[in-house]
């Protein structure tokens, strides 16, 4: 076991030193193979695959104009090329988007986030949103008092 932390930079504990939050999560992305990833405090750069429920469900459409390109390979869509439509609308080639979503579940122009299969994944997401909600409460709740 030392030798992951070791790889990753990380320290082990001293004597009689408690285990602390970065280990756990520490621990945590190492379960989910993600540990190459530089690690901030947030969620690692790349979420977890988009869920194939919702990847098979994405739907796919035949070009017919080619004035537009995909943003993953850039190469221009040539009309009868089979394109899948993001939910937010954005276009890509099917074997491009198929790839890139089984890497991450957002959409690789805009960032739209698909839903995971990942029930850490979205518990983080739920937890993440929670917070900002929390925020936004003693913001006005700040504002409210003292404006
Ligand atoms: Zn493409
Ligand atoms: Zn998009």
């Amino acid at each position: 076991m030392a030798g992951y932390f070791e790889e990753m930079g990380w320290t082990e504990l001293a004597d009689g030193e408690q285990p602390n939050h970065l280990l756990h999560m520490a621990r945590f992305l190492i379960d989910f193979g993600m540990y190459e990833d530089n690690f901030s405090g947030e969620w690692p750069r790349l979420p977890p695959p988009a869920s194939k429920e919702t990847v098979k469900n994405l739907p796919e459409i035949t070009i017919e104009d080619d004035d537009s390109s995909c943003p993953i390979c850039l190469k221009n869509f040539q009309s009868g090329d089979k394109a899948k439509k993001m939910p937010c609308l954005h276009l890509f080639h099917s074997t491009c988007i198929l790839k890139w979503l089984e890497r991450t579940n957002s959409c690789p122009f805009c960032r739209f986030e698909l839903p995971t299969d990942n029930e850490g994944y979205e518990a983080f997401k739920k937890e993440k949103k929670r917070a900002e909600q929390r925020k936004e409460d003693l913001d006005t709740l700040h504002n409210s008092m003292f404006s």
